[in-house]
Parts: structure tokens; sequence; C-alpha cells
């Protein structure tokens, strides 16, 4: 099995202040100083970037953003683009998070697109797939987080080489509920032998992430199944107590 630097992320998504940021951070600076097993990174609101920018200059924490444009310039209110993100040393991108697909109508396309941009501005995204509970009811989780990657991999398997996929089932995002061991292992080995079947080099060193309640209670259990590379991480990345051993559940 090829070895994965495993990653773990934090979304927070739109949570936040200048003061709590700062406040977040140095704890979570704290609690982590020397830690250096696994990739560490925070996805904040693109007004805190050129903040959170600064804080972690230097440091073994990576900075990431939530969402941004398929497009490269013009007019686009309100939109972000890669370019910009850059600027400020962002690192990882989020696209398609479900709460993007479901309530701002992102479709596979789309997300698709996202991606490619990130990838173009030499950053790294991170897909995020998933079902819903009703999906996973019908019995067609497959199906869908087949659809979800399939958009990407059409751009070439190769683009996964210079991604992160996250494996978020929607019911298990912030309502406490995770998936058991057997239920994520088993949709990250579907997604690695998706990916497979197309690039089996790039199956391989694919980080494949899981998000959906993660929490330092459960993180180890799942960190540990053979195609788990860590994880995305929402309510508990707001908590520098939490995100830390969380993280280091990740060593
Ligand atoms: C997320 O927002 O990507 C997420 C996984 O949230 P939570 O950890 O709160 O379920």
């Amino acid at each position: 099995m090829a070895s994965r630097r495993k990653l773990v992320a934090g979304n927070w998504k739109m949570n936040g202040s200048l003061a709590a940021n700062g406040e977040l951070l140095s704890a979570l600076q704290a609690q982590l100083a020397g830690f250096a097993v696994a990739d560490v990174a925070v996805c904040v609101p693109a007004p805190y970037l050129s903040q959170v920018s600064g804080l972690l200059k230097g440091g073994a924490i990576a900075l990431g953003a939530q969402n941004a444009s398929e497009h490269a310039s013009g007019a686009y209110t309100g939109e972000v683009s890669c370019a910009m993100l850059k600027e400020f040393d962002v690192a990882y991108v989020i696209v398609g998070h479900s709460e993007r697909r479901a309530l701002f109508g992102e479709s596979n396309a789309q997300v698709a697109a996202k991606y490619a941009a990130v990838l173009a501005a030499g950053l790294r995204p991170i897909l995020c797939v998933g079902e819903t509970l009703a999906e996973r009811e019908a019995g067609t989780t497959e199906a869908v987080v087949a659809g979800q990657l399939d958009a990407v991999l059409a751009l070439g398997a190769n683009t996964l080489a210079g991604g992160v996929v996250a494996y978020e089932p929607v019911w298990a995002i912030g309502t406490g509920k995770t998936a058991s061991t057997e239920q994520a292992q088993a949709v990250h080995a579907f997604i690695r032998a998706r990916v497979a079947a197309a690039s089996a080099g790039v199956a391989a060193g694919l980080r494949i992430v899981y998000g959906g309640s993660v929490k330092a209670g459960n993180a180890q259990a799942l960190f540990a199944c053979p195609d788990i590379d860590g994880g995305l991480v929402g309510g508990a990345s707001l908590q520098a107590q939490e995100f830390a051993a969380i993280c280091k559940a990740a060593a």
C-alpha cells in the first residue's frame, strides 16, 4: 500500500471574528507545537484570509479557502478568484461542499470547473462528495458518489493527483451522526477503486479524507481505516483542544 501523509483540514464554515480567530489560532498553534506527522489546514471565510494568512506565516498549519470561482476575473459580483486566494498563500480550496451543492445549486459540472480552476492556479482542491440520507436509504450511495467523482475524472485522471477527495455523507455533516468505520471505509475503498480504474498510480497516492461529525472520540478509529487518509472537520475545528486532538489522532 502506498504511504500517504494524512491531512486534517478544519472547515470553519461561516463562523469567526477577528478576535475569535486570533484566540483560536494561538491556542491551536500552542497545542500543535512540534506536531509534524500529518498535514493540518484551516479553511476560513474569505474576509479572514488576510488576517489568518498573517497569523499562520512561517508555521506548520496551512491556509485553506472554502470556495472559489471557476472564472478567472470579470463581472461576477460577490465571487473570489483562485488568483486572489493565491495572493494570501492559500494552499487548499474546498470545492463542492454539500452545503454549496444544496444551498447554492452547484452542479457536478460546475464543481468540476471549480476543481480545474483551483488546480490551474497551482492550489490544491479538496473535492467533496457524498450522498444524502435519502440516497443512502435508496441504495444509491455509490451511484451518487460516482457521478460526483466522474465529473472530475473526466478532466483526466491526473488531475486527481494534485487534489484531495473528501467523502462527506450529507447525513453525517453537523448532525452528530458519524458514519461507522465500516460505512466510511467501504465508500473510501469504492472511490479509490474508481480512480484506480482510470489510473492505478494516481489512486494509490490519492488522499481521501472523511468528513461528517468527526470528533476527538471517533477520529482515531476512522483514521485507522486503510483508505481513510485524514479528515475534513467542521464544528469541532472551532475548538482548539478538540481540533488538536483530532490532528493528533492522525499521527
Ligand atoms: C463539514 O462541514 O465539512 C463537516 C464535516 O462538518 P461537521 O464536522 O460539523 O459535521
